[in-house]
Protein backbone atom coordinates (compact mmCIF):
# COMPACT_ATOMS: atom_id res chain seq x y z
CA UNK A 1 0.00 0.00 0.00
CA UNK A 2 1.66 2.90 -1.13
CA UNK A 3 0.91 6.13 1.52
CA UNK A 4 0.11 8.56 -1.02
CA UNK A 5 -1.55 10.96 1.44
CA UNK A 6 1.59 12.14 3.01
CA UNK A 7 3.16 13.26 -0.11
CA UNK A 8 3.20 16.70 -1.46
CA UNK A 9 5.34 18.80 -3.56
CA UNK A 10 6.12 18.12 -7.40
CA UNK A 11 3.11 17.33 -9.69
CA UNK A 12 1.09 17.58 -6.57
CA UNK A 13 -2.11 20.17 -5.67
CA UNK A 14 -2.26 19.14 -2.26
CA UNK A 15 -1.44 15.56 -2.20
CA UNK A 16 -3.57 15.06 -5.25
CA UNK A 17 -1.98 14.21 -8.29
CA UNK A 18 1.68 12.57 -8.50
CA UNK A 19 3.23 10.09 -11.39
CA UNK A 20 2.09 6.50 -10.61
CA UNK A 21 3.12 5.24 -13.68
CA UNK A 22 5.33 1.65 -14.57
CA UNK A 23 8.91 2.28 -15.83
CA UNK A 24 8.85 2.08 -18.43
CA UNK A 25 6.49 5.32 -19.33
CA UNK A 26 8.55 7.09 -16.20
CA UNK A 27 11.05 8.02 -18.92
CA UNK A 28 8.84 9.62 -21.28
CA UNK A 29 7.16 11.59 -18.31
CA UNK A 30 10.80 12.68 -17.51
CA UNK A 31 11.43 13.85 -21.09
CA UNK A 32 7.79 15.53 -21.36
CA UNK A 33 8.23 17.05 -18.35
CA UNK A 34 11.80 19.21 -19.64
CA UNK A 35 10.25 19.87 -22.52
CA UNK A 36 7.09 20.91 -21.37
CA UNK A 37 9.78 23.32 -18.25
CA UNK A 38 11.39 24.35 -21.25
CA UNK A 39 8.95 25.52 -23.26
CA UNK A 40 5.92 26.60 -21.44
CA UNK A 41 7.23 30.33 -20.71
CA UNK A 42 9.03 30.30 -24.15
CA UNK A 43 7.86 33.62 -26.10
CA UNK A 44 7.94 32.06 -29.61
CA UNK A 45 6.28 28.41 -28.62
CA UNK A 46 3.72 30.81 -26.64
CA UNK A 47 3.17 33.07 -30.16
CA UNK A 48 2.47 30.49 -31.94
CA UNK A 49 0.12 28.67 -29.79
CA UNK A 50 -1.81 31.87 -29.87
CA UNK A 51 -1.19 32.11 -33.75
CA UNK A 52 -2.91 28.71 -34.09
CA UNK A 53 -5.86 29.74 -31.36
CA UNK A 54 -6.56 32.48 -33.37
CA UNK A 55 -6.34 31.59 -36.84
CA UNK A 56 -7.35 28.24 -36.60
CA UNK A 57 -9.62 27.52 -33.82
CA UNK A 58 -11.42 31.03 -34.16
CA UNK A 59 -10.21 32.68 -30.35
CA UNK A 60 -11.11 34.40 -28.41
CA UNK A 61 -14.68 33.12 -28.63
CA UNK A 62 -17.43 35.50 -27.66
CA UNK A 63 -18.89 36.28 -24.19
CA UNK A 64 -22.37 36.29 -25.36
CA UNK A 65 -24.75 37.91 -22.75
CA UNK A 66 -28.02 35.77 -23.19
CA UNK A 67 -30.98 37.96 -22.71
CA UNK A 68 -33.66 35.55 -23.20
CA UNK A 69 -32.22 33.19 -21.04
CA UNK A 70 -31.66 35.98 -17.88
CA UNK A 71 -35.24 37.09 -18.17
CA UNK A 72 -36.14 33.44 -17.85
CA UNK A 73 -34.87 33.28 -14.55
CA UNK A 74 -35.59 36.85 -13.53
CA UNK A 75 -32.22 37.16 -11.35
CA UNK A 76 -28.58 37.85 -12.28
CA UNK A 77 -26.96 38.50 -15.65
CA UNK A 78 -26.31 34.93 -17.66
CA UNK A 79 -23.30 35.18 -19.69
CA UNK A 80 -22.42 32.38 -22.20
CA UNK A 81 -18.75 31.39 -22.82
CA UNK A 82 -19.15 30.03 -26.36
CA UNK A 83 -16.74 26.96 -26.92
CA UNK A 84 -19.26 25.80 -28.93
CA UNK A 85 -18.06 28.23 -31.60
CA UNK A 86 -14.72 26.89 -32.10
CA UNK A 87 -13.22 24.53 -34.89
CA UNK A 88 -14.59 21.62 -34.33
CA UNK A 89 -17.03 22.54 -32.03
CA UNK A 90 -15.64 22.76 -28.63
CA UNK A 91 -12.79 23.64 -26.12
CA UNK A 92 -10.90 20.61 -26.63
CA UNK A 93 -9.22 21.69 -29.79
CA UNK A 94 -7.48 24.63 -27.10
CA UNK A 95 -5.61 21.10 -25.70
CA UNK A 96 -5.27 19.29 -28.99
CA UNK A 97 -3.36 22.33 -30.69
CA UNK A 98 -0.92 23.30 -27.57
CA UNK A 99 0.44 19.43 -27.19
CA UNK A 100 0.47 18.96 -31.17
CA UNK A 101 2.72 22.18 -30.76
CA UNK A 102 4.32 20.89 -28.34
CA UNK A 103 5.13 17.09 -29.79
CA UNK A 104 6.78 19.18 -32.62
CA UNK A 105 9.17 20.91 -30.73
CA UNK A 106 10.02 17.64 -29.13
CA UNK A 107 10.90 16.44 -32.38
CA UNK A 108 8.46 13.69 -32.72
CA UNK A 109 6.11 12.31 -35.84
CA UNK A 110 3.64 10.34 -33.90
CA UNK A 111 0.78 11.31 -32.01
CA UNK A 112 -1.41 8.13 -30.64
CA UNK A 113 -4.32 8.93 -28.40
CA UNK A 114 -7.64 6.69 -26.74
CA UNK A 115 -10.81 7.94 -27.27
CA UNK A 116 -14.56 6.75 -25.56
CA UNK A 117 -17.31 8.94 -27.67
CA UNK A 118 -14.52 10.00 -30.20
CA UNK A 119 -14.62 13.64 -29.46
CA UNK A 120 -11.00 13.77 -27.94
CA UNK A 121 -10.28 11.31 -30.63
CA UNK A 122 -11.49 13.77 -33.36
CA UNK A 123 -9.42 16.95 -31.90
CA UNK A 124 -6.50 14.84 -32.09
CA UNK A 125 -6.67 13.33 -35.31
CA UNK A 126 -7.81 17.13 -36.84
CA UNK A 127 -4.66 18.65 -35.51
CA UNK A 128 -2.02 15.23 -36.13
CA UNK A 129 -3.66 16.18 -39.90
CA UNK A 130 -2.96 20.15 -39.39
CA UNK A 131 1.02 19.73 -38.42
CA UNK A 132 1.27 16.58 -40.80
CA UNK A 133 2.00 13.38 -38.25
CA UNK A 134 1.09 10.29 -38.08
CA UNK A 135 -1.93 9.75 -35.59
CA UNK A 136 -2.96 6.60 -33.92
CA UNK A 137 -6.01 6.56 -31.89
CA UNK A 138 -7.16 3.77 -29.90
CA UNK A 139 -10.48 3.51 -29.33
CA UNK A 140 -12.73 0.09 -27.50
CA UNK A 141 -14.28 -1.67 -30.20
CA UNK A 142 -17.67 -1.65 -28.25
CA UNK A 143 -17.28 2.19 -29.18
CA UNK A 144 -16.19 1.94 -32.44
CA UNK A 145 -19.76 -0.05 -33.41
CA UNK A 146 -21.36 2.78 -31.42
CA UNK A 147 -19.89 5.68 -32.61
CA UNK A 148 -19.40 4.83 -36.53
CA UNK A 149 -19.65 8.75 -37.83
CA UNK A 150 -16.61 9.75 -35.44
CA UNK A 151 -14.55 6.60 -36.52
CA UNK A 152 -15.74 8.05 -40.04
CA UNK A 153 -14.54 11.11 -39.43
CA UNK A 154 -11.22 10.27 -38.06
CA UNK A 155 -10.23 8.32 -40.56
CA UNK A 156 -11.16 11.40 -43.29
CA UNK A 157 -8.70 12.85 -41.10
CA UNK A 158 -5.92 10.56 -41.74
CA UNK A 159 -6.20 9.10 -38.54
CA UNK A 160 -5.49 4.99 -37.95
CA UNK A 161 -8.41 3.77 -35.80
CA UNK A 162 -7.35 0.89 -33.55
CA UNK A 163 -9.98 -1.08 -32.32
CA UNK A 164 -9.25 -2.64 -28.85
CA UNK A 165 -10.65 -6.13 -27.82
CA UNK A 166 -9.37 -7.10 -25.13
CA UNK A 167 -11.04 -6.69 -21.29
CA UNK A 168 -14.36 -4.87 -21.82
CA UNK A 169 -13.28 -3.42 -25.23
CA UNK A 170 -14.50 0.44 -24.01
CA UNK A 171 -12.19 3.53 -22.93
CA UNK A 172 -10.08 2.22 -19.83
CA UNK A 173 -9.00 -0.84 -22.21
CA UNK A 174 -8.59 1.67 -25.13
CA UNK A 175 -6.55 3.48 -22.25
CA UNK A 176 -3.85 0.38 -21.59
CA UNK A 177 -3.42 -0.09 -25.52
CA UNK A 178 -2.91 3.58 -25.88
CA UNK A 179 0.07 3.68 -23.18
CA UNK A 180 1.77 0.57 -24.50
CA UNK A 181 1.68 2.17 -27.70
CA UNK A 182 3.62 4.82 -26.26
CA UNK A 183 6.09 3.14 -23.94
CA UNK A 184 7.37 1.43 -26.64
CA UNK A 185 7.48 3.80 -29.32
CA UNK A 186 8.98 6.56 -26.96
CA UNK A 187 11.53 7.48 -29.08
CA UNK A 188 9.30 9.06 -31.97
CA UNK A 189 5.56 8.94 -30.71
CA UNK A 190 4.03 11.56 -28.36
CA UNK A 191 0.72 10.53 -25.77
CA UNK A 192 -2.58 13.32 -26.60
CA UNK A 193 -4.23 12.96 -23.46
CA UNK A 194 -7.44 15.03 -23.94
CA UNK A 195 -8.61 16.52 -20.71
CA UNK A 196 -6.62 17.34 -16.94
CA UNK A 197 -5.78 14.34 -15.32
CA UNK A 198 -2.72 11.64 -15.99
CA UNK A 199 -0.06 11.53 -14.47
CA UNK A 200 2.38 15.00 -13.67
CA UNK A 201 2.88 16.86 -16.22
CA UNK A 202 -0.61 16.35 -17.69
CA UNK A 203 -3.18 18.28 -15.24
CA UNK A 204 -0.87 20.96 -15.48
CA UNK A 205 -0.11 21.05 -19.08
CA UNK A 206 -3.65 21.00 -19.89
CA UNK A 207 -4.68 23.56 -17.37
CA UNK A 208 -2.04 26.03 -19.36
CA UNK A 209 -3.65 25.47 -22.94
CA UNK A 210 -7.02 25.61 -21.64
CA UNK A 211 -6.81 28.65 -19.27
CA UNK A 212 -7.00 30.79 -22.37
CA UNK A 213 -10.78 30.37 -21.51
CA UNK A 214 -10.76 32.06 -18.10
CA UNK A 215 -8.12 34.96 -19.32
CA UNK A 216 -10.39 36.15 -21.99
CA UNK A 217 -13.90 36.04 -19.81
CA UNK A 218 -11.63 38.53 -17.45
CA UNK A 219 -10.88 40.71 -20.57
CA UNK A 220 -14.57 40.43 -22.50
CA UNK A 221 -16.11 41.38 -18.35
CA UNK A 222 -13.92 44.10 -18.07
CA UNK A 223 -14.84 45.56 -21.62
CA UNK A 224 -18.38 45.18 -22.00
CA UNK A 225 -19.34 45.34 -18.46
CA UNK A 226 -16.47 47.06 -16.77
CA UNK A 227 -16.26 44.37 -13.76
CA UNK A 228 -15.73 40.91 -12.68
CA UNK A 229 -18.70 37.90 -12.86
CA UNK A 230 -19.87 36.75 -9.52
CA UNK A 231 -19.80 33.04 -10.50
CA UNK A 232 -18.25 30.67 -12.68
CA UNK A 233 -20.29 27.29 -14.22
CA UNK A 234 -18.53 24.62 -16.11
CA UNK A 235 -19.62 21.14 -16.42
CA UNK A 236 -17.09 18.38 -15.32
CA UNK A 237 -15.78 15.49 -17.18
CA UNK A 238 -12.09 15.10 -16.36
CA UNK A 239 -12.15 18.82 -15.73
CA UNK A 240 -10.66 20.57 -18.22
CA UNK A 241 -13.27 23.46 -19.80
CA UNK A 242 -13.97 23.93 -15.72
CA UNK A 243 -9.94 24.09 -14.68
CA UNK A 244 -9.77 26.35 -17.86
CA UNK A 245 -12.57 28.74 -16.62
CA UNK A 246 -11.35 28.74 -13.18
CA UNK A 247 -7.70 29.32 -13.12
CA UNK A 248 -7.28 32.68 -13.93
CA UNK A 249 -9.81 33.32 -11.24
CA UNK A 250 -8.37 31.19 -8.62
CA UNK A 251 -6.48 35.16 -7.23
CA UNK A 252 -10.18 35.85 -7.12
CA UNK A 253 -11.75 33.94 -3.92
CA UNK A 254 -15.30 36.11 -3.91
CA UNK A 255 -15.92 34.79 -7.01
CA UNK A 256 -17.60 31.58 -6.84
CA UNK A 257 -16.87 28.77 -8.86
CA UNK A 258 -19.34 25.67 -9.75
CA UNK A 259 -17.99 22.05 -11.26
CA UNK A 260 -21.37 20.23 -12.55
CA UNK A 261 -20.69 16.39 -12.76
CA UNK A 262 -23.09 14.12 -14.54
CA UNK A 263 -25.72 12.43 -11.78
CA UNK A 264 -27.24 10.43 -14.02
CA UNK A 265 -29.95 8.13 -13.54
CA UNK A 266 -29.61 7.57 -9.26
CA UNK A 267 -27.03 7.22 -6.24
CA UNK A 268 -26.07 4.39 -8.16
CA UNK A 269 -25.38 5.06 -11.63
CA UNK A 270 -24.00 8.18 -11.96
CA UNK A 271 -20.25 10.39 -12.93
CA UNK A 272 -20.02 12.13 -9.31
CA UNK A 273 -16.53 11.45 -8.56
CA UNK A 274 -16.43 14.61 -6.64
CA UNK A 275 -19.95 15.46 -5.48
CA UNK A 276 -20.95 11.64 -4.55
CA UNK A 277 -19.26 9.34 -2.87
CA UNK A 278 -16.21 8.99 -4.52
CA UNK A 279 -12.84 8.44 -2.91
CA UNK A 280 -9.59 9.31 -3.12
CA UNK A 281 -7.58 6.93 -5.25
CA UNK A 282 -5.00 6.04 -7.52
CA UNK A 283 -6.42 6.02 -11.68
CA UNK A 284 -4.46 6.72 -14.92
CA UNK A 285 -1.31 7.91 -12.88
CA UNK A 286 -2.57 10.09 -10.32
CA UNK A 287 -4.04 10.25 -7.06
CA UNK A 288 -7.29 12.02 -7.26
CA UNK A 289 -11.22 11.52 -6.26
CA UNK A 290 -12.33 8.25 -7.89
CA UNK A 291 -15.49 6.08 -7.89
CA UNK A 292 -15.16 2.81 -6.33
CA UNK A 293 -16.26 0.22 -4.17
CA UNK A 294 -15.09 -0.69 -0.73
CA UNK A 295 -12.03 -2.54 -1.52
CA UNK A 296 -10.44 -0.14 -4.09
CA UNK A 297 -12.04 -1.57 -7.49
CA UNK A 298 -13.08 1.47 -9.56
CA UNK A 299 -16.61 1.74 -10.42
CA UNK A 300 -17.47 2.44 -14.10
CA UNK A 301 -19.17 5.80 -14.27
CA UNK A 302 -22.39 6.81 -16.00
CA UNK A 303 -23.39 9.89 -17.57
CA UNK A 304 -25.80 10.46 -20.55
CA UNK A 305 -23.37 12.71 -21.84
CA UNK A 306 -20.13 10.97 -23.18
CA UNK A 307 -17.52 13.00 -21.82
CA UNK A 308 -18.92 13.39 -18.85
CA UNK A 309 -18.87 9.47 -17.81
CA UNK A 310 -15.16 9.61 -16.35
CA UNK A 311 -15.16 7.62 -12.92
CA UNK A 312 -12.09 10.02 -11.61
CA UNK A 313 -11.37 13.83 -12.12
CA UNK A 314 -8.25 15.89 -12.72
CA UNK A 315 -6.44 15.98 -9.58
CA UNK A 316 -6.34 19.67 -9.51
CA UNK A 317 -9.86 19.65 -8.50
CA UNK A 318 -9.58 16.98 -5.72
CA UNK A 319 -7.63 19.59 -4.10
CA UNK A 320 -10.35 22.81 -4.56
CA UNK A 321 -13.10 20.45 -3.45
CA UNK A 322 -10.81 19.72 -0.39
CA UNK A 323 -10.10 23.60 0.18
CA UNK A 324 -13.21 25.10 -0.40
CA UNK A 325 -11.74 26.96 -3.51
CA UNK A 326 -14.60 25.87 -5.98
CA UNK A 327 -17.74 24.04 -4.95
CA UNK A 328 -18.99 20.31 -6.81
CA UNK A 329 -22.66 19.55 -7.33
CA UNK A 330 -24.15 17.47 -9.72
CA UNK A 331 -27.55 17.79 -12.60
CA UNK A 332 -29.41 14.34 -13.64
CA UNK A 333 -29.80 13.13 -17.20
CA UNK A 334 -33.34 14.36 -16.68
CA UNK A 335 -32.16 18.06 -15.75
CA UNK A 336 -29.58 17.57 -18.51
CA UNK A 337 -32.27 17.20 -21.18
CA UNK A 338 -33.83 19.99 -20.02
CA UNK A 339 -31.19 22.24 -20.20
CA UNK A 340 -30.65 20.90 -23.66
CA UNK A 341 -34.53 21.90 -24.67
CA UNK A 342 -34.39 25.38 -22.20
CA UNK A 343 -31.30 26.69 -24.09
CA UNK A 344 -32.01 25.08 -27.56
CA UNK A 345 -35.62 27.24 -27.20
CA UNK A 346 -34.74 30.01 -25.37
CA UNK A 347 -31.34 31.50 -27.08
CA UNK A 348 -31.58 29.26 -30.31
CA UNK A 349 -28.55 27.69 -29.23
CA UNK A 350 -28.48 23.64 -29.12
CA UNK A 351 -25.79 22.99 -26.35
CA UNK A 352 -23.44 19.95 -26.19
CA UNK A 353 -25.07 16.94 -23.63
CA UNK A 354 -21.91 17.99 -21.64
CA UNK A 355 -22.69 21.65 -21.15
CA UNK A 356 -26.32 20.96 -20.71
CA UNK A 357 -25.35 19.59 -17.23
CA UNK A 358 -23.85 23.46 -16.64
CA UNK A 359 -26.93 25.43 -17.78
CA UNK A 360 -29.41 23.00 -16.03
CA UNK A 361 -27.58 24.15 -12.62
CA UNK A 362 -29.09 27.17 -13.39
CA UNK A 363 -32.41 26.24 -12.03
CA UNK A 364 -30.52 25.48 -8.39
CA UNK A 365 -28.19 28.63 -8.94
CA UNK A 366 -30.41 31.58 -10.43
CA UNK A 367 -32.67 31.50 -6.94
CA UNK A 368 -29.97 32.47 -5.06
CA UNK A 369 -28.71 35.54 -7.17
CA UNK A 370 -29.48 38.80 -7.30
CA UNK A 371 -30.46 41.46 -10.59
CA UNK A 372 -26.85 43.19 -10.22
CA UNK A 373 -25.30 39.92 -10.04
CA UNK A 374 -22.99 38.47 -13.42
CA UNK A 375 -23.08 34.77 -13.90
CA UNK A 376 -20.78 33.23 -16.60
CA UNK A 377 -21.55 29.43 -18.03
CA UNK A 378 -19.03 27.52 -19.82
CA UNK A 379 -20.68 26.15 -23.27
CA UNK A 380 -17.87 24.22 -23.56
CA UNK A 381 -20.05 22.34 -27.00
CA UNK A 382 -22.06 22.45 -29.56
CA UNK A 383 -24.62 19.85 -29.82
CA UNK A 384 -25.00 18.56 -33.12
CA UNK A 385 -23.69 15.79 -32.14
CA UNK A 386 -26.18 14.69 -29.21
CA UNK A 387 -29.42 15.38 -31.16
CA UNK A 388 -30.35 12.27 -32.42
CA UNK A 389 -29.44 10.45 -28.99
CA UNK A 390 -31.48 13.23 -27.24
CA UNK A 391 -34.20 12.67 -29.85
CA UNK A 392 -33.61 8.95 -28.70
CA UNK A 393 -34.54 9.47 -24.80
CA UNK A 394 -37.79 11.35 -26.08
CA UNK A 395 -39.15 8.83 -27.70
CA UNK A 396 -38.97 10.41 -30.82
CA UNK A 397 -38.22 8.58 -33.80
CA UNK A 398 -35.65 10.05 -36.42
CA UNK A 399 -34.67 7.24 -38.22
C1 LIG B 1 -15.03 16.27 -23.47
C2 LIG B 1 -16.02 17.31 -23.21
C3 LIG B 1 -16.32 17.77 -21.90
C4 LIG B 1 -15.74 17.15 -20.65
O1 LIG B 1 -14.37 17.27 -20.51
P1 LIG B 1 -13.66 18.28 -19.50
O2 LIG B 1 -12.24 17.84 -19.57
O3 LIG B 1 -14.24 18.08 -18.14
O4 LIG B 1 -13.87 19.64 -19.99
C5 LIG B 1 -17.21 18.81 -21.74
N1 LIG B 1 -17.82 19.37 -22.80
C6 LIG B 1 -17.60 18.97 -24.06
C7 LIG B 1 -18.32 19.63 -25.16
C8 LIG B 1 -16.69 17.92 -24.31
O5 LIG B 1 -16.48 17.52 -25.57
Amino acid sequence: MINVAEKTGKGRFGVYGGQYVPELAMHALIELEEAYEKFHNDPEFLAEFKKYLREYAGRPSNLYFAEKLTRHYGRAKIFLKREDLLHTGAHKINNALGQALLAKRMGKSKVVAETGAGQHGVATATVAALFDMECHIFMGKEDTERQKLNVFRMKLLGAEVVPVTSGTATLKDATSEAIRFWASNITDTYYVIGSAVGPHPYPLMVRDFQKVIGEEVRQQSMEKLGRLPNYLVACIGGGSNSIGLFHDFMKNPEIKKFGVEGGGIDDSKNARSLSGTGRPGILHGAYSYLLQTPDGQVIEAYSISAGLDYPGIGPEHSYFKDTGAATYDFVTDAEAIAGFQLLSKTEGIIPAMESSHAIAYLEKLMPKTREDEIVVVCLSGRGDKDVAHVAKYLGENIE
